[in-house]
């Protein structure tokens, strides 16, 4: 819905050096465009993004919040904290994060509404690994990440928010899922919200996530059902990006 949405998720990658001269050539590749581009740094990098996207067409954000509003939570950064260098977005459970560090899907879904309820839009991540997929209970894996946001803050907590299918097996792989896989997962992720809310499920965007590249971006991107992407590795070699970004229709 509406104008599609590319982010970069830069995951623990960077310094100040690098990520200036990167963001240097976003800029200039990035003029006219027609999507919405954001980029996901590490929280050290917030302040210097900041600097750099202030004013531009670029937003920001991190790739993890904190599920309390703040206190005695030593190595954890609120929402508000975010807030206060100017981060739109914020990435919710990672795969990369739920498996390494054992992120229950109420600990995901209890960041997604603190993020909501701060203002950041959250993007929240949903997949399947190869083993579900291959045993056929992809749509039960994805759709139980998704309903335990729905249990506990309903349907309407879905509103004006992001979905990012990534199935686990495409992430890093350079094996992305083809179009016509996405828009599967795609269209049962947004059935299933509009069970909960037609109204949530009208304002939700649903990116795709893992391995995606200049090549395949543009089938990808030109189905409706895909509102944009999440980039991993492509998001930190410049040319690549933009391309990715000029590849939305
Ligand atoms: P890659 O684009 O490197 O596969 O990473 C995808 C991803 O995890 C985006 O969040």
């Amino acid at each position: 819905s509406g104008r599609k949405t590319i982010i970069a998720n830069w995951k623990m990658h960077g310094n100040l050096a690098r990520n200036q001269h990167l963001v240097e050539k976003y800029l200039d590749g990035l003029q006219s465009l027609h999507a919405n581009v954001v980029v996901c740094v590490p929280y050290p990098y917030l302040a210097q993004i900041q600097s750099f996207l202030q004013g531009t067409h670029l937003a920001w954000g991190a790739q993890n919040v904190a599920k309390f509003e703040e206190g005695a939570y030593t190595g954890e950064v609120s929402a508000e904290m975010l807030r206060d260098f100017g981060a739109q977005y914020v990435i919710i459970g990672h795969s990369e994060r739920s498996t390494a560090y054992c992120e229950s899907d109420e600990n995901i879904a209890e960041k997604f509404m603190m993020a909501k309820r701060h203002g950041l839009t959250p993007v929240l991540c949903v997949g399947e690994t190869l083993l579900e997929r291959e045993a056929g209970v992809m749509e039960r894996v994805v759709g139980r990440q998704l309903e335990t946001i729905v249990r506990l803050f309903g349907g309407e907590a879905f509103a004006d928010t992001i979905v990012s299918y990534e199935p686990i097996w495409a992430i890093g792989t350079g094996l992305a899922a083809t179009a016509e896989q996405a828009v599967a997962m795609h269209q049962f992720i947004r059935d299933t919200i509009a069970g909960a809310s037609k109204s949530a499920a009208a304002s939700l965007k649903i990116l795709y996530g893992g391995s995606v590249n200049p090549q395949n971006a543009i089938q990808l991107l030109h189905q409706k059902e895909i509102d944009g992407a999440l980039v991993g590795r492509c998001s930190l070699e410049a040319g690549q990006f933009i391309k990715i970004c000029q590849s939305v229709p």
